[in-house]
């Protein structure tokens, strides 16, 4: 029996993944992993390298090479600094194609299999976390909100044109959930929560409890 104490965070973009989970290991003492930034990092190093991202053997071989450190909310990547880097819109905008390589994909796997044995397992946030990559989590969480609440999500956080960030959601949810390598879907046994109209502190504390009830 694995000692590892996994609950996943699953939702396409700008479901509040990120806060939701960040809050949650804080009131859990567990680790967190944000999986988007490690397929983000081997977007960032195949765009900086001059790597077509529809090149699947060069893009698996620069996944495959990568030297990731990720620590207090910094992501560095072959020894650069990519934590700015990872959320320009370049890389939002590639970063689909990448996560649906399957070279890549494994390879993440891994790393983030190798994460959760190091620290005895952690909250994780990501799109096939709950599905694929720990099957058997504490609690698997589908994170939800409308298209257009997301939307303003991303333009209260980094600015720009509603209707243009609302499309590239869409687009962006359309290929994560399309292709054919551990595409985004709610798992039978997940819980889904719609965070659209709810507090962060109440989901927070109504998923804790959850939690503390499975480990009981
Ligand atoms: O979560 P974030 O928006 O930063 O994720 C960026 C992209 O990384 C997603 O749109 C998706 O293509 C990919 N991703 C994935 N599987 C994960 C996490 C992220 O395919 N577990």
């Amino acid at each position: 029996m694995s000692k590892e104490i996994v609950v996943a965070i699953d939702g396409p973009a700008g479901a509040g993944k990120s806060t939701v989970a960040k809050a949650l290991a804080n009131a859990l003492k567990l680790k967190y992993l944000d999986t988007g930034a490690m397929f983000r990092a081997v977007t960032s190093l195949a765009l900086i390298s001059g790597t077509d991202v529809h090149d699947e053997a060069g893009v698996g071989s620069v996944a495959e090479t990568m030297d990731l450190v990720m620590e207090d909310g910094s992501v560095v990547a072959n020894g650069v600094d990519v934590t700015t880097d990872i959320r320009s819109i370049a890389v939002t905008n590639a970063v689909s194609t990448v996560a649906a390589n399957s070279r890549v994909r494994s390879n993440m796997r891994d790393r983030q299999r190798k994460w959760s044995e190091l620290n005895s397992g952690g909250v994780i946030e990501g799109r096939d976390i709950g599905t694929v990559v720990f099957p058997d989590a504490v609690l698997k969480v589908y994170l939800t909100a409308s298209p257009r609440v997301r939307a303003e999500r991303r333009v209260a956080e980094a600015g720009g044109n509603i209707d243009e960030i609302e499309r590239s959601i869409a687009e962006r949810d359309l290929k994560d959930s399309t292709r054919a390598d551990s595409p985004l879907q709610e798992s039978a046994d997940s819980v889904v929560v719609d965070t659209s109209n709810r507090a962060i502190d109440e989901i927070v504390n109504s998923i804790v409890a959850l939690v503390s009830d499975r480990l009981k």
